[in-house]
């Protein structure tokens, strides 16, 4: 089952035995806290961004689950399920430190350790198979490794043919767990879940599944890979097939091995304008930057290309010291490229008459789950106001309404540059439009903006729905439409 463009080193063959391992520390947070401060522990816990009666508890300890505390509830409401909760506000710096040695810890067992998040990691065993005899056994090591070290923290680990089996391992048993599926009893297992206790299927999937019919993960995991594209709308049902029955389609992320650019076109009337030209290489890097944040992902690399009438090209490219997303981060890169050429040559300026087409690309993507951490303390919150800035776009129909300062000064050129592969951004089936933003309206000069509001539709959370998700870890479901909407 290959598809043009699709994995490069995921496999998607039959791959019987248990041999992937899937860690996740449990109340993240609300431990970390708790093991850094005795007098916390055996104690109703809230971690949250800042002390505020109308913040949210990102993590709650497992005595603060207990009273019905959830990730992503607001404090108020915390305090009234368990009026004796304490809070403490992140220390993120700590949070990191931990991560990396619970990572070294398993990476003195194997050599193909994937962090996750700051609190998961898949750790692939098919190498190891001559190796170690028992992953059970290695697995109580390794939770013994990390009590040694952190005495307060315990962690789920889930044992299976594949990492999303694995992670549902995980799942079973919320602390200190350790769950062993294979092909015998994964039956076993599925039968006493609901389809939304699987990862990557939450309301809007779960609805899917039961208006075909299929009403239970056992039922789905029987189903065919056709019946499965029918209910998620294509080759999304065949990953799914794939998944319940043993093949690997989430281990790696494809995200990495792919290249996204942006390119633009200019009349020769566009070309004699300096300033035109420097707007289209803003307007490339805001796409870019739009796509990355859309689908959660960083770049290590850039490149920017100039052609010109006569068919020459100017192009540079950029490896970057730490991951970005930002499109002014983007831009100062270029522009230093640009003049330290510009200077060398002793030329005025590479963006001559003549130019014709300008690209810009980014590659070597990390997944933004990942990034969480070393993001935490200087660009968390720049990444944060990226994020909301794009919510805000999307929640009303005119695009041009909000705009980063940069944007403004030749507003107009925004408008068509669309980058390659972007049709597959924006539709994601039948004319269902995903990325909304992308489609910004002409403007027409002297008449006034019209401002469309949208509605904004509140989803009503069932009592078992965890509202903050992102928290417990990737959803599967999400990173595939994210990793399959990007361009070659
Ligand atoms: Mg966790």
């Amino acid at each position: 089952m290959k598809h043009k463009g699709d994995y490069f080193r995921n496999s998607t063959g039959a791959n019987i035995g248990s041999h992937v391992m899937f860690l996740d520390m449990n109340c993240y947070f609300a431990s970390c806290e708790q093991q850094r401060h005795p007098e916390l522990r055996g104690k109703p816990l809230g971690v949250i961004t800042y002390d505020s009666p109308n913040a949210a508890v990102i993590a709650a300890s497992k005595e603060a689950k207990k009273f019905g505390i959830k990730s992503g509830m607001r404090l108020g409401e915390c305090k009234m399920l368990c009026p004796q909760l304490i809070t403490t506000t992140t220390h993120p710096g700590w949070y990191r430190q931990i991560h990396v040695d619970v990572m070294n810890i398993l990476r003195s067992y194997c050599d193909d350790v994937i962090p996750k998040s700051i609190d998961e990691a898949v750790v692939n065993f098919n190498s190891y198979r001559l190796v170690y005899n028992d992953l059970t056994a290695l697995a109580k090591q390794i939770k013994a490794d990390i009590t040694k070290k952190y005495d307060y923290l315990t962690c789920s680990i889930g044992i299976a043919p594949n990492s999303f089996l694995a992670k549902v391992g995980t799942g079973l048993q919320k602390v200190d767990g350790l769950v062993v599926i294979t092909p015998e009893n994964v039956d076993a297992y599925l039968a006493k879940m609901k389809l939304t206790d699987l990862p990557g299927i939450a309301s809007a999937n779960e609805r899917r599944l039961l208006m075909i019919g299929i009403r239970n993960p056992l039922e789905m995991r029987h189903a065919s890979p056709a019946l499965l594209r029918k209910a998620f709308g294509g080759v999304v049902g065949n990953y799914w097939h794939s998944r319940l029955n043993f093949a690997e389609v989430d281990m790696y992320s494809k995200a990495e091995n792919r290249t996204m650019s942006a390119t633009r076109t200019l009349s020769r009337q566009q070309s004699q304008n300096r300033q035109v030209l420097e707007s289209m290489l803003i307007s490339l890097c805001t796409r870019l930057e739009q796509r990355m944040v859309k689908a959660e992902i960083f770049c290590r690399e850039m490149f920017f290309a100039i052609r010109y009438r006569d068919g020459t090209t100017w192009d540079t490219a950029v490896k970057l010291a730490e991951p970005l997303q930002d499109a002014m981060e983007m831009i100062s890169y270029i522009k230093k490229q640009i003049s330290d050429f510009e200077r060398a040559r002793n030329i005025e300026t590479v963006f001559t008459p003549q130019t014709t087409n300008l690209t810009v690309g980014i590659s070597s993507f990390m997944n933004g789950k990942v990034m969480q951490y070393s993001l935490f303390d200087n660009r968390l919150k720049k990444d944060m106001v990226r994020r909301v800035m794009y919510q805000i776009k999307d929640r009303f129909e005119q695009k041009n309404i909000v705009r980063k300062g940069c944007e403004l000064f030749v507003p107009n050129v925004m408008k068509d540059a669309i980058g390659f592969g972007s049709v597959k951004d924006m539709l994601m089936k039948e004319g269902e439009v995903k990325n909304k933003f992308m489609l910004e309206e002409d403007e027409i000069p002297g008449q006034p903006k019209k401002v469309v509001m949208k509605r904004k539709e509140i989803p009503v959370p069932s009592p078992d729905d965890d509202v903050y998700r992102e928290y417990e870890g990737p959803d599967f479901a999400d990173e595939w439409q994210s990793n399959g909407s990007m361009a070659q």
